[in-house]
């Protein structure tokens, strides 16, 4: 039978992050129980309100199993834990289930002994703990609502309930951030053991308040304070160092993990398995199709509860060209590489030249049949994929 993912998407935020423009809203907690209504009834409903907008599975939903379930966001953390439970009920009560990671993206002030506890119970057994920084200066500039010290009251507590698999979010790049402090960062990540960590180049996006401060100009967001890229690759390398020497696994250009803590989930995305998105905005791929859901929560909670009918905004076949370009694109941000010759082989191409070009240029490794992007490149992977995929 083949695997399947379930990405549930939950658009909701305490607050609104300096450097984010996500399609998350900042609601009141009302809006919480009708919202996760619409998406049990879309994850039980999912093969007639997929046939209605014309999206075939090759496979039908019976012959799937699902073994990895994503609850992202937003904040997903800020429901309810009855919400969330009620979600992965409908997931199990549709789906042919052998549930072996169940992730939800966590901010670390939302944790309580209570939510934890809730959490463990519903089969939750991962959680991606929004970390961020250690730094307070730093996440009081981003705009995000915890500090240093709810990281070191949550993780106790996630610990105590059970929850064996903990990841952390870094975030290199942040206004503020120094040598020294994302240092400090590194450290005191490392000393909490979480068993997987993920390390972002901050990602300013043009339409966010820090993104117009860069583009306008002011002090507010502190945009004067971002460091610079050269600075972001050196946090990046040095993240990649200190968590080699303390014994993580480096598997993709942003994660790194203990032995057999590798995100199941996410490595679905990366080697191009089926998964469905369910909520506002989140998108599915079935292996021939890609399709997204329209963005606004409101929106896809009147579509689906009153016409029944999934808001679809994106549908589309994947074409051998696509096929091609996100195995290079997919396959490459892992380190373990691609095979070179499978893929010339499934696609009909000829892809020698361009491999030569960038190993010359120093961007990418070759070992007999399997390519693999330099190590030392890893911050600047986007140059290797633009010319591979040009
Ligand atoms: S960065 Fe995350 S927590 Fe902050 S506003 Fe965006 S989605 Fe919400």
């Amino acid at each position: 039978m083949p695997s399947l993912g379930i990405y549930i998407q939950v658009p909701f935020c305490q607050t609104r992050c300096t450097y984010c423009n996500f399609h998350t809203g900042v609601v009141s907690s009302g809006r919480f129980a009708p919202y996760t209504d619409a998406v049990c009834r879309e994850i039980r409903e999912h093969r007639a309100l997929y046939e209605a907008a014309g999206i075939g599975l090759a496979v039908q939903g019976e012959a799937w199993t699902v073994d990895t379930v994503y609850v992202g966001g937003g904040t997903p953390s800020l429901l309810d834990p009855r919400l969330l439970g009620e979600m992965l009920d409908a997931v199990r009560e549709t789906f042919s289930c052998a549930l072996h990671e169940v992730t939800l993206e966590a901010d670390p002030e939302t944790v309580t002994e209570e939510k934890a506890q809730a959490w463990a119970k519903a089969g939750i057994n991962r959680i991606s703990f929004g970390v961020q920084s250690f730094v307070d200066g730093e996440l009081a500039a981003a705009g995000r609502m915890h500090r240093r010290e709810d990281v070191y009251r949550a993780v106790p507590i996630l610990r105590g309930a059970g929850i064996a698999n903990v990841s952390f979010d870094l975030i290199a790049g942040l206004p503020h951030q120094t040598a020294e402090s994302w240092s400090q960062s590194l450290a005191e990540l490392v000393a909490l053991a979480p068993e997987h960590v993920s390390v972002y180049l901050l990602e300013v996006d043009e339409g966010s308040r820090l993104g117009k401060e860069v583009l306008a100009g002011g002090k507010r967001y502190s945009a004067g304070a971002l460091p610079t890229e050269d600075q972001m690759a050196e946090f990046y390398e040095s993240a990649s160092a200190a968590l080699a020497g303390a014994g993580y696994h480096h598997y993709e250009i942003s994660n790194w993990a203990k032995p057999g803590f590798e995100s199941a989930h996410n490595l679905k995305y990366w080697r191009r398995e089926p998964y469905f998105g369910f909520g506002a905005g989140a998108h599915s791929f079935s292996g021939t199709q890609r399709w997204a859901n329209a963005h606004d929560a409101a929106a896809y909670v009147q579509s689906i509860s009153s016409a029944n009918r999934l808001p679809v905004a994106q549908l589309e076949p994947v074409t051998p060209a696509q096929a091609l370009d996100e195995e290079l694109f997919l396959g490459l941000r892992q380190l373990d590489g691609i095979d070179l010759k499978r893929i010339e082989r499934s696609y009909g191409v000829e892809l020698h030249g361009k491999i030569v070009t960038l190993e010359s240029a120093g961007l990418i490794e070759r070992n007999g049949d399997t390519i693999r992007l330099a190590p030392g490149k890893l911050s600047i992977s986007n140059e290797a994929f633009v010319q591979l995929l040009s």
